[in-house]
């Protein structure tokens, strides 16, 4: 249980405490998250306001993290906007302030019976994150305001990270066959996507590989020192054709900021 305020979280203790439930408690955010992140909890009650991190980024790095105990989010009374935002934020339930204990006891069993619902992995690539599943995004924990076909084209883009994606390849996914139109479509909605995912962020992820298409970059983190041409990410995922491409027009290919390449 995640409740800044101390004279409820004693009280809830207690009373959990007498429903059966072993508690442990946490006062603010950052402290609530690294339990929950090292322990398997049966549920997690959190108060959505916390200090340093409220509950909302709590819940959503826990689902990040691929964490998913169910939460019932403790919101102040009539903010709807908060209680949506908790839901998107992958609460599975939330309860408002003043509540009765016999309620949230209730809800609590009901959360618990149910268990953690199997959901399928969400992606990440540096600071991009992608719910496939809730079709949501985040850059860092800020959500990303997508139609639905930016959001097609970013999740090829997270489930192909460092590769070459070629306009014809984009368009026979996102798209689908039977689209007739021209592949200038595929660069008008990198540029939408662009304006959405990179910008504000002042970030350059998508790259362009001129003659050939698109590439998200690999955050750091996939790019491990010292595995040289191993780890090029082009040797691992070009299909042959695109690989051609590649070649022919080496010079072509943008160098990272910060890369080192033999
Ligand atoms: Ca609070």
């Amino acid at each position: 249980m995640v409740e800044d305020e101390s004279r409820m979280r004693d009280l809830l203790e207690r009373g959990l405490g007498e429903e059966g439930y072993s508690v442990d408690t946490a006062q603010d955010g950052p402290s609530g998250l690294w339990m929950a992140l090292e322990n398997d909890y049966s549920a997690i009650v959190l108060d959505l306001m916390l200090p340093r991190l409220d509950g909302i980024a709590v819940c959503e790095r826990l689902r990040a993290a691929g964490r998913w105990a169910p939460v019932i989010m403790l919101t102040a009374r009539g903010e709807m906007d908060d209680r949506v935002r908790g839901l998107d934020a992958g609460a599975d339930d939330y309860l408002a302030k003043p509540f009765g204990f016999a309620e949230l006891a209730a809800r609590l069993r009901a959360l618990v019976r149910r268990g953690s619902t199997e959901r399928p992995p969400v992606l990440t690539v540096g600071s991009l994150t992608l719910d496939p599943a809730r079709r949501r995004a985040w850059r860092g924990s800020t959500p990303l305001d997508l139609s639905p076909k930016e959001f097609s084209l970013l999740e090829m883009f997270v489930r192909h990270p460092g590769e070459v994606l070629s306009r014809t390849r984009i368009l026979e996914q996102v798209w689908d066959f039977a689209y007739m139109g021209t592949s200038n479509v595929v660069d008008q909605y990198v540029t939408y996507l662009r304006r959405k995912v990179d910008k504000p962020f002042g970030s350059t992820d998508i790259e362009t590989v001129r003659g050939v298409g698109y590439r998200l970059k690999s955050g750091s983190h996939d790019a491990p020192q010292g595995i040289g041409a191993l780890n090029d990410p082009q040797d691992r995922y070009c299909d042959p054709e695109q690989l051609d491409q590649v070649k022919r027009y080496p010079t072509s290919l943008p160098r990272r900021e910060g890369e080192t390449r033999e």
